[in-house]
């Protein structure tokens, strides 16, 4: 028994989802267009969603005995032997193996054959996007003087690579996935069919495990059938797919909060008996973790004290990295518990900020309370001599300069008011004797300098800004990195 085979759709009634692609071929075929103003068609799509069972429709339709149909007898010996893949006339060509110019002449060669035992020779290309720049050309030629009754059927993952020059000449349909209920209401009709017992929710986990292909979830479906012993169930398709149970994930999730790295390391000698592969182990705790982060912001949910939503944005970050690398790495195992130990000890918000208050409430001089300062009304010429100040101090120190420049001073009678930074409150203080000479000899006259320390509101501190961007760049990585 295979069921993924004898289930493959032999119409285009039986296709599951494509609803678009189906009902258009169909009436291109019913008002035989195919064949006379279409002679290329392209699927795209992901694999296993159908795209060479489609092909293989099309062929049967147009070549059936019984005449051009939109639904092929499926009895007749063209159907029966298009459906196994041994019709003459109909060539079902690997494009990765046959990608260069020297096959695609040969092609061409051969399309100018008239068909054997067929109204129409169908040329099926599978994964044309493999097709080298030479054998495109080639191929265009053909497609722009296509000999009589011959239709070529591209299919291929990756539509992108194909040349526009080619994908222009073909009736192109772009198939999508196939929805997960579809999936399972599938399933369930073959499973009645073959006398199967399987539970519904067993049903709907081997249509979430599939990822929109009825071809896995066929399989799926058989190896569980040959795994159980009675009915399945969904704890049986779970230990076939290696799909971790919530349980599990809360478990670790509670060591993670407690960053009790031997706990979790102990829980993991556990799962990896249970045949659980690491990629599957930290896709599913990517969508845990995103489970729970969408609970905690819509207040189903409450997170551990010592978390932070944000925390929770940086654990999905470092797993979905971690997805990436580990297809490369030579031993998944180290690299997995090297990623929990990540999650362990990445710095909590929490403790980063407390660590940022202490630093900055350090980081104050001893000074008295930050003087409140009234607000006068400046005088327009007050406000030209400051400019005159800045640039006699430009000449002298370039320090005290660029502190000045990012200052806007209050004017007073005979006073300035300026707020620092609390990092150089003291430097300035030390300076303020020549600060106030230097404007007495530009305002002419006794100016006081009053230097008061910023609040901490009005800005960021420096330590703190530098956090946050090491944050951002862990988070969301820097345009090289991508590259
Ligand atoms: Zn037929």
């Amino acid at each position: 028994m295979n069921l993924a085979r004898k289930y493959r759709p032999l119409t285009f009634s039986q296709v599951v989802g494509q609803t678009i692609a189906t009902r258009v071929l169909k009436n291109a075929i019913k008002i035989n267009k195919i064949g006379r103003d279409i002679t290329a068609i392209l699927f795209s799509g992901q694999r296993g969603i159908g795209k060479t069972t489609l092909a293989r429709i099309v062929a049967k339709a147009l070549n059936c005995e019984k005449g051009v149909t939109e639904e092929p007898c499926n009895a007749c010996e063209n159907c029966m032997s298009i459906s196994e893949g041994k019709n003459m006339d109909v060539l079902e060509i690997d494009g990765a193996s046959n990608r260069g110019i020297d096959e695609i002449r040969t092609l061409r060669e051969n399309v100018k054959l008239v068909p054997v035992k067929s109204r129409y020779k169908v040329i099926i290309i599978d994964e044309v996007h493999m097709l080298t720049q030479e054998a495109f050309n080639a191929l265009l030629k053909t497609l722009e003087e296509p000999p009589p009754n011959v239709i070529f059927i591209f299919a291929t993952t990756e539509p992108q690579r194909i040349p526009d020059t080619i994908v222009s000449r073909t009736l192109y349909f772009e198939l999508f996935p196939i929805k997960q209920e579809e999936i399972a209401e599938r399933l369930k009709e073959v499973a009645k069919e073959e006398n199967i017992k399987i539970d519904d929710d067993a049903i709907n986990r081997i249509a979430d495990a599939s990822e929109g292909s009825l071809r896995d979830a066929l399989t799926l479906l058989e190896k569980a059938h040959i795994y159980s012993s009675e009915k399945i169930t969904l704890k049986e398709v779970n230990e076939i797919i290696g799909f971790v149970e919530k349980e599990i994930y809360d478990d670790i999730f509670q060591k993670v909060v407690k960053s009790d790295l031997s706990a979790i390391l102990e829980k993991m000698k556990e799962i990896s008996m249970q045949g659980i592969t690491e990629i599957n182990f930290i896709r599913g705790f990517q969508e845990y973790l995103n489970d729970l982060l969408k609970k905690c912001v819509f207040g189903e949910k409450s997170l551990p004290a010592n978390l932070k939503e944000l925390d929770i944005v940086r654990m999905i970050k470092i797993l979905l990295d971690a997805e990436n690398v580990l297809r490369w790495v030579s031993n998944p195992r180290i690299y997995l518990e090297f990623v929990l130990a990540r999650l362990c000890f990445i710095p909590r918000s929490i403790e980063v900020e407390k660590i940022l208050n202490a630093f900055e409430t350090r980081e104050l001089p001893e000074v008295k309370e930050p003087k409140k300062v009234e607000v006068v009304e400046e005088k327009e010429e007050d406000r030209n001599e400051w400019g005159e100040f800045l640039e006699e101090i430009k000449k002298i120190n370039g320090t005290l300069f660029l502190i000045f420049e990012n200052i806007k001073p209050r004017f007073k009678e005979n006073e300035i008011v300026i707020e620092v930074n609390s990092s150089v409150y003291n430097m300035m203080e030390n300076k303020k004797d020549f600060i106030e000479e230097k404007l007495k000899e530009i305002y002419g006259r006794e100016v006081r300098l009053n230097i008061v320390v910023q609040t901490k509101e009005t800005k960021k501190s420096e330590a703190r800004e530098n956090l946050e961007k090491t944050f951002e760049l862990e988070l969301f990585g820097t345009d090289e990195s991508k590259g």
